[in-house]
């Protein structure tokens, strides 16, 4: 799918999904790494997530649907997104994090932006 026929409050381009994750957030976590990072960071460990014309859309509902699978093993956890840098897709999260909390899933997101 190209960029310019596509809602991006309703798609993001996405990098790669852990379903299990314990290392981005408190308990166990559904961590959703997004694609695209202009940063370069010299430490950087995802670098693979940087060339935004990388990775693949993925719809809301599909990641929706892919998370509330997971959800008895995230329930004292949550959704972590990361990447990459995931504020590029922002319009995304807001549309996926407004259907999270309605569920009352934890969010998180981890950013390099302070401001
Ligand atoms: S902000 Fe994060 S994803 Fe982007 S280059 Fe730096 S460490 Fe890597």
């Amino acid at each position: 799918m190209e960029q310019e026929n596509l809602d991006l409050r309703y798609y993001a381009k996405v990098h790669s999904i852990e379903s299990f994750g314990t290392l981005d957030g408190p308990g166990i976590r559904f961590v959703l790494f997004l694609q695209g990072c202009s940063l370069k960071c010299k430490y950087c460990h995802n670098r693979d997530t940087w060339d935004i014309n990388s990775g693949s859309y993925k719809s809301l509902d599909d990641i929706y649907h892919k998370i509330m699978h997971y959800k008895n093993y995230i329930k004292k956890g949550g959704i972590t997104v990361t990447g990459g840098e995931p504020l590029l897709q922002y319009q995304f999260l807001i549309e996926l994090f407004k259907k999270l909390k309605k569920k009352n899933i934890h969010t998180c997101i981890d950013t390099s932006r302070n401001g």
